[in-house]
């Protein structure tokens, strides 16, 4: 029976969060997926030229280890520039709407530039991206004036006439595979949605840290005997299963009972299915669809 594709998404990712431990497990179970990278995250500067209260040495650490350790497995991909107050091209500085609003109000003309600084502020740091996700869910009120932007940032930047974006979220694999939305000239552009909520989201708001709750959570993805959970689900409809989490949504505030619940299901995901399912990052996700 040929392999069910699963790919983790993890958004959220800047030069704030701790990679290790993610780092240690996904080379430990062989997961794969995409990882965005905030370029210039929560508008303190950008990961070119500094970020505000992230010591240099530290910033070029943590970029090194996103391109040694994960960006082998995970495409990357911008979570557009700030995911915080949308930034001034013209002038510099921020304005008042974050990017969800101020990017759904816009047009391809002015979304194109935006997007190119993303693309470009990552290709300088040497963690070239492959798509784009969505900070919150913006470019859902201009979704086609979006797509069309991203695939003219892709060429204009890299010459890349293959691109795709992540900004649907669903909770079932079911109709929900990855599909081409834009056809731009010889550009195209893929929707992919995830298949999964995110579980280990909810860590943020317990303060329990106990393992019957790490395990509780993990059994909502697959149960400790294999048997069921929403990963089982997922594996009968037979589609791509695409997996959401965040960075915060693993460090659970600091108690880190999301990471842990993570690692238990990595490791049962191993243990028990390992020849159903295939670990895929984006780029194969998509590679058939043109
Ligand atoms: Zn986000």
């Amino acid at each position: 029976m040929k392999k069910v594709p699963i790919s983790l998404i993890i958004d959220d990712g800047s030069p704030f969060c701790d990679i290790t431990e993610f780092c240690d497990i996904i080379k430990a179970y062989g997961v794969k997926g995409k990882y965005s990278v905030i370029p210039m995250p929560s508008c303190k500067g950008d990961i070119i030229n500094g970020v505000e209260g992230i010591p240099e040495e530290q910033l070029r650490g943590w970029i090194e280890k996103v391109k040694t350790d994960i960006m082998p497995v995970f495409d990357i991909c911008p979570e557009i520039l700030t995911h915080s107050n949308a930034y001034d091209i013209e002038t510099g500085g921020f304005f008042e709407q974050d990017e969800k609003h101020w990017v759904d109000a816009q047009t391809r003309e002015t979304l194109t530039p935006y997007i190119a600084l993303a693309i470009k502020l990552l290709h300088k740091a040497e963690l070239t991206p492959t798509g784009v996700t969505s900070p919150w869910d913006a470019g859902i009120g201009c979704e086609e004036e979006y797509g069309y932007a991203i695939a003219g940032a892709f060429d204009r930047v890299l010459g890349v006439k293959k691109s795709w974006y992540f900004l649907h979220t669903n909770s079932t694999n079911l109709g929900n595979e990855p599909k081409v939305v834009i056809r731009d000239g010889d550009r195209i552009v893929i929707s992919v949605s995830s298949t999964v909520r995110d579980y280990f989201w909810q860590t943020m708001e317990c303060e329990e840290s106990s393992d019957e709750y790490v395990n509780s959570i993990a059994d909502l993805y697959i149960t400790a005997d294999g048997k069921s959970g929403q990963i089982i689900e997922e594996i009968k409809i037979g589609s791509p299963i695409v997996m959401l989490t965040h960075v915060q949504s693993l460090d659970s505030c600091g108690r880190r009972t999301g990471m842990k619940a993570f690692r238990l299901v990595c490791e049962r995901i191993d243990k028990y299915l390992k020849d159903k399912v295939e670990w895929i990052d984006f780029t194969a996700l998509i590679k058939d669809l043109n």
